[in-house]
């Protein structure tokens, strides 16, 4: 894949926009660092992300949007979110708050919570390209995992290129550091410190934030274990079926479900969440798994797969 680069001019984010709207991949520039964006209602799209960025686990991820009315479609909106999207949207806060239901989004994007992180980003070229695709976009940081967030397009380029369709190139990013989280599914939680104050949203709130404690079962992915876990007890790397036990296939093989059978890591990582909830109305006693590959995507599936798989509490 080449990557294309592509300029801020209004041709060029219906360009980008397209691609969007296939289910490609665009880096474009947010006020805090440059974004890799994709369609967050398509499987396909987020689960290139993932790809594209070679995440080693299914974290969730951020939905960008442009306005709080389109927010609003996607979250159950509160008077607090409402406050905190008067004074500071469009800009660097992200709210994390209950998806709703008929939100519509792909199930990698909240890796499979019940909540969504959601912000109005400022920087005018990130609001053009929301406003031409006119959609939600999920954007992690346009960087390969483990690397520095990239602050211009060059930065992406040297980490992404040949991995994604498009960066637009939209100059330098101005804040440099990313989303300040607001936690408000419960008490009203600074999840992650970032480009907006601590003290400008106590001030805007008219109250101190509570903190997260290193117990909060999002502080470390490893700890969010039961989350995944279906009803029946699950087995990896099966090659064989035991009494009573159905089989989540991948690959050419006969199977309950299969994530891809045409052994497509991509695909795979598109169907997990929703294939482990549809084998768990199956009311199988067990749910096997064929092995998975352990490269590329194959490593964030295997992840997901092993808490799945750990006993329960
Ligand atoms: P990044 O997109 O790489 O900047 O990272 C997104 C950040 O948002 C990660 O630290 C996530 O843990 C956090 N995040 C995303 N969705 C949620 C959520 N539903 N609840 C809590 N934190 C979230
Ligand atoms: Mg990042």
């Amino acid at each position: 894949m080449k990557t294309e680069i592509l300029t801020a001019d209004a041709s060029d984010i219906d360009r980008a926009a397209a691609r969007l709207n296939r289910g490609e991949l665009v880096a474009f520039p947010t006020e805090t660092v440059y974004g890799l964006g994709g369609d967050a209602r398509d499987d396909m799209a987020v689960a290139r992300i993932f790809e594209a960025k070679a995440r080693p686990q299914f974290n969730p991820l951020i939905v960008h949007v442009d306005s709080v009315q389109t927010a609003q479609r996607y979250v159950q909106w509160c008077d607090t979110a409402d406050r905190l999207a008067s004074a500071f949207w469009p800009g660097p806060l992200t709210l994390v708050l209950p998806l709703r239901p008929d939100a519509g989004l792909s199930a990698l994007v909240t890796a499979d919570l019940p909540t969504l992180a959601i912000r109005v980003p400022a920087h005018p070229v990130a609001r053009a390209l929301l406003t031409a695709f006119d959609g939600p976009v999920a954007a992690p940081s346009a960087n390969p995992s483990g690397k520095i967030s990239p602050t211009t397009a060059a930065h992406v380029i040297a980490g992404l290129s040949g991995r994604i369709a498009a960066v637009v190139d939209g100059g330098a990013c101005n804040v440099g550091l990313e989303s300040t989280i607001v936690g408000l599914s419960e008490t009203p939680t600074l999840l992650r410190p970032g480009g907006l104050p601590l003290e400008a949203l106590e001030a805007a709130l008219g109250a101190p934030l509570a903190l997260r404690g290193s117990d909060d079962p999002l502080s470390a992915p490893g700890q969010m274990t039961s989350h995944y876990a279906p009803g029946a007890p699950v087995r990896l790397n099966a090659t064989d079926l035991r009494p009573g036990e159905k089989l989540l296939g991948f690959g050419k093989v006969e199977a309950a479900m299969n994530l891809s059978p045409s052994g497509d890591l991509t695909e795979a990582a598109a169907n997990l969440f929703h294939h482990l909830h549809a084998m768990d109305t199956l009311n199988a006693k067990g749910i096997a798994v064929s092995p998975i590959p352990d490269h590329g995507l194959g490593r964030a599936i295997n992840d997901r797969l092993r808490r799945a798989a750990a006993p329960r509490p």
